[in-house]
């Protein structure tokens, strides 16, 4: 049986039962996926409720006033978004019909392609992906992707993946499967690989690389700096460097990379030490202010096999060592 399959009868057997899901009205479906930007579904469905209630379709809610549009978005936050619902529903009223294609729906205020493939896939049977945070994780854990999902090329990549495979298959199960999957199954942290029902499809699975993908590393501003910092372990030993210059000149720090990814880590270790690394799961994204800059560290656990000559320490050699504060809040956390 093909993952998609699977997916879609772990989906019969497990779905949340929304009110928005039990519609083919691509109004209601709308209302209901700009609600859920930014807001949990938790949040959502009374609103929701409330919302139908009183502007049962596209008309009522064009003919209404915005102050009472904004009333019935009272506690939802993030008020542009009723703005632009209310506006789109006065475009949609005077165009004559509720857009039915992917890139009518994209020219609505407010609409991007996660929202308008969503619309697609769930009021018209369309075979689109509706691709956000969740699914990048999902897919780039069961492609074994090893690229940063924060990247557009990654996104497009993946996005084909998803309208590629989703073809053949129910696009609404399949979509709302991934989307449960993802909440249930597949989480951001210690993923429930013992329960998933597509594991033997899943190639980061295969490869022990559950913990390490998906790689989400944000871009920085120039005053900012991104590492890929590394506690790198021999049995019970860690890995520090004095730092001969630089903002902790003299002081013992983990190793770091500035590079995005943690393959680049281990290539960029093997040039400077001449020893192989391997990649044992990510740990924590980390933040650390100076006066005049800013890092972000993304740390992952490595461990090597062959010491050499490397500069390892045991804990009662650490305790006596200077160590910055931005590293040793990693340290304490993860050694
Ligand atoms: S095996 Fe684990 S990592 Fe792979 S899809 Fe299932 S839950 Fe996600």
């Amino acid at each position: 049986m093909t993952w998609q399959n699977q997916l879609i009868i772990w989906y019969q057997n497990n779905k949340r039962h929304l009110p928005f899901r039990e519609t083919n009205d691509p109004y209601k479906i709308w209302v209901s996926e700009i609600m859920l930007q930014q807001t949990t579904v938790t949040a959502v469905v009374d609103y929701y409720k409330r919302f139908i209630e009183r502007f049962p379709d596209v008309e009522t809610l064009a003919e209404a006033e915005l102050q009472e549009v904004y009333k019935y978005w009272e506690g939802l936050g993030y008020y542009r978004r009723a703005k632009n619902l209310h506006l789109s529903a006065k475009q949609i009223v005077t165009n004559g019909q509720f857009p039915d294609t992917y890139e009518d729906l994209l020219t609505l205020t407010g609409v991007g392609p996660y929202t308008a493939a969503a619309i697609m896939a769930f009021a018209y049977h369309q075979s689109y992906g509706a691709v956000d945070g969740n699914v990048l994780r999902v897919i780039a854990r069961l492609k074994a992707i090893k690229s940063n999902i924060m990247d557009h090329v990654t996104v497009k990549h993946i996005t084909s993946i998803v309208n590629e495979d989703i073809s053949g298959y129910d696009p609404s199960a399949f979509n709302q499967g991934l989307m449960d999957f993802a909440n249930a199954i597949c989480t951001p942290r210690n993923p429930k690989c013992d329960e998933c029902p597509i594991r033997e499809s899943c190639t980061a699975y295969q490869q022990h690389l559950e913990n390490v993908l998906p790689i989400r590393i944000k871009k920085v501003k120039r005053t900012e700096s991104s590492f890929i910092t590394g506690i790198i372990t021999y049995e019970d030993s860690l890995m520090l460097v004095q730092n001969s210059a630089g903002l902790l000149e003299n002081l013992y720090g983990l190793i770091q990379f500035e590079v995005d990814s943690p393959y680049s880590f281990i290539e960029q270790f093997k040039e400077a030490y001449g020893v192989d690394l391997i990649i044992d799961c990510f740990l924590d994204d980390y933040k650390h202010v100076f006066t005049h800059k800013t890092w972000y560290m993304h740390a992952y656990h490595f461990i090597v096999n062959t010491p050499d000559h490397l500069p390892l320490y045991s804990r009662e050699d650490i305790k006596k060592l200077p160590i910055p504060t931005a590293h040793l809040k990693i340290i304490k956390n993860h050694y």
